[in-house]
């Protein structure tokens, strides 16, 4: 998990106010993360820190592309992805954990912020539940060869289908 040791802000040192940063995603980062349902993308996370006294607001632009496979035609693409996150983070002296979905609880003694899991969660959830490479743009449509070879492979299954009765004979005379 080296590779995610870049995505962190060093907040102590800096000066209250507004500070930018930027951060690539790109396809080690998601290789970092066993079960991400991105596997490959490049994003590029602009992200600003307001810093206040017991207070960081922290807000996320992420723009960029990331692939997905088509449920339809089973084509790997890319698809753009554009879109905003806001986070506060608290700061308490003692262990509290009402942490929110908008609301990080990080100690006093603190002095960066992790945001490599929150940009994982982030990009995560832009992943639809059916995917569709046609609704890409106008001109891009599904894979006819890809089509066809998934035709193909249905006609193939309906046929294991038929002979499944005589494979249930022969348990039949096993268990016998
Ligand atoms: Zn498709």
């Amino acid at each position: 998990m080296k590779y995610l040791k870049k995505y962190k802000i060093p907040f102590s040192g800096l000066t209250a106010g507004k500070h930018n940063f930027e951060f690539e995603i790109d396809d080690k980062f998601f290789d970092c993360f066993e079960h991400s349902l991105v596997k490959k993308g490049n994003l590029l996370a602009k992200v600003s820190l307001q810093k206040q006294e017991n207070m960081l607001v922290v807000n996320f632009d992420i723009n960029g592309y990331i692939q997905l496979s088509c449920d339809v035609c089973l084509s790997d693409f890319n698809s753009s992805t554009h879109f905003q996150e806001r986070i506060i983070v608290k700061f308490v002296n003692e262990e509290w954990d009402e942490e929110t979905e908008e609301v990080i609880v990080l100690s006093k003694t603190d002095y960066e912020l992790d945001i490599a899991t929150l940009l994982y969660e982030y990009i995560n959830v832009q992943v639809p539940i059916y995917a569709k490479c046609s609704e890409q743009g106008s001109g891009i449509g599904c894979d006819p060869e890809m089509l066809s070879h998934i035709s193909i492979e249905e006609s193939t299954s309906t046929e294991e289908e038929r002979i499944d009765p005589r494979w249930d004979a022969l348990k039949n005379i096993k268990n016998n």
